[in-house]
């Protein structure tokens, strides 16, 4: 095993290696460097592990990890130092070190674990991000080819179209009804696909355009979706009501817009109530992320079902029954996803449903993203 010792006194070098040989656990060549700007240096030479001092001549405190990190992220790093401050020694686990000990207070034995464990888990980490970037491309290679397909379908189907629109102007009464019938049914059906096509063009975009962040207020979205559903809301004796104040998120207006349009077009859908009500509000604010709940009287969803909702074209109903293609929550999902954020519901059939949205809360201009604990 190869150490690289960031120490600048030769005292605590010296005694540390002495610990390490002792340990006898494997072994251990020890490399000194008593300054930063050496240790850098040499940092691509083959070494397992770095022990760092983080009070250098050259580097004091956290800005001594944020380096090496940088130099040599390849490499799992041990802070050692000389004070026992727990809130740097929590700062430097969040940049990455792998642990933090405190000079005389750790011995030969517990220092090798230590290392050895460090390394262990640095492999791991290692292993996980991959896996993780990997995923992270094959799902971009996903929505890539979903978009092309999908867009490449939009022209075979116009087709369609044309020549059935063209049938019925022109040889409807040629026809019997039964041909009419046969006709008319190519036609709903081929309206139908481009729904789904669009849908599936809507949901590739959300992965292949990074989203817009800008401050994001919740009332004026929903009021919008309102305004623009008042005659649908009045057909149909509904209301849809906002329940208090609610916060501002960090988010993308359009996102935002395909979460809350879904959520509150589908409570008033799935309802059977003589007075079908949908309430939007405020559930939660912690630590940095705001939940709104948007709630429906409507049918409700079966527990067994309540996760296969969120697949695309998804649907629990006929559509003679209630109108949709099923891509309404897949979108939703994937839209709160790309945020930082999530929706998930409570539901029970005939007690109508809850949707849960969980969003990034706008905490000022200083902030840029955030990733969900
Ligand atoms: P669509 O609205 O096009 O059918 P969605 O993806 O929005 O598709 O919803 C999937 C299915 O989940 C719906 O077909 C419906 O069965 C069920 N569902 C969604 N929202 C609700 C709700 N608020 N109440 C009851 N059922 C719901």
């Amino acid at each position: 095993m190869r150490v690289m010792l960031v120490e600048d006194s030769s005292g605590d070098a010296r005694l540390i290696e002495e610990m390490l040989r002792e340990a006898q656990v494997a072994p251990v060549e020890v490399e000194q460097a008593n300054c930063l700007a050496g240790a850098l240096e040499r940092l691509g030479d083959g070494f397992d592990v770095v022990l760092l001092d983080l009070g250098l001549p050259d580097s004091q405190g956290l800005e001594t990890l944020l380096r090496t990190r940088e130099q040599a992220p390849h490499l799992p790093i041990v802070v050692l130092t000389g004070f026992d401050d727990q809130e740097q020694a929590l700062q430097a686990l969040q940049l990455g070190a792998q642990d933090y000990l405190i000079k005389g207070e750790f011995a030969g034995a517990p220092l090798s674990r230590t290392i050895r464990y460090a390394i262990e888990r640095h492999q791991t980490e290692g292993m996980l991000r991959q896996t993780l970037a990997e995923l992270e491309s094959r799902t971009a290679e996903m929505e890539t080819f979903t978009y092309s397909v999908s867009h490449d379908l939009k022209e075979p189907l116009r087709g369609l179209e044309a020549f059935s629109r063209f049938l019925v102007e022109d040889y409807a009464d040629v026809l019997d009804d039964q041909g009419r019938d046969y006709l008319n049914r190519i036609a709903k059906a081929s309206a139908r696909l481009k729904d789904m096509i669009e849908e599936l063009l809507t949901l590739a975009r959300l992965g292949r355009r990074p989203p817009q962040l800008e401050r994001v207020n919740i009332r004026r979205v929903v009021e919008d979706f309102l305004a623009a559903n008042e005659m649908r809301l009045k057909e149909s004796n509904a209301e849809a009501l906002i329940e208090g104040a609610l916060p501002d998120v960090l988010a993308d207006l359009t996102r935002v817009e395909q979460v809350f349009g879904n959520l509150i077009g589908n409570g008033l859908k799935f309802n059977k109530s003589a007075r079908p009500s949908v309430q939007v509000g405020l559930a939660d604010v912690t630590g940095g992320w705001v939940t709104f709940f948007v709630r429906d009287n409507g049918i409700g969803i079966a527990p067994e079902y309540q996760e296969r909702i969120f697949g695309i074209f998804q649907r629990l109903h006929i559509r003679e029954e209630y109108e949709g293609t099923g891509a309404g929550l897949a979108i939703a999902k994937r839209a709160a996803e790309a945020l930082g954020g999530r929706v998930w519901l409570e539901s029970e059939p005939g007690a109508g449903s809850t949707f849960y949205v969980c969003l990034p809360l706008w905490e000022g201009s200083g902030r840029i993203s955030r990733k969900r604990a």
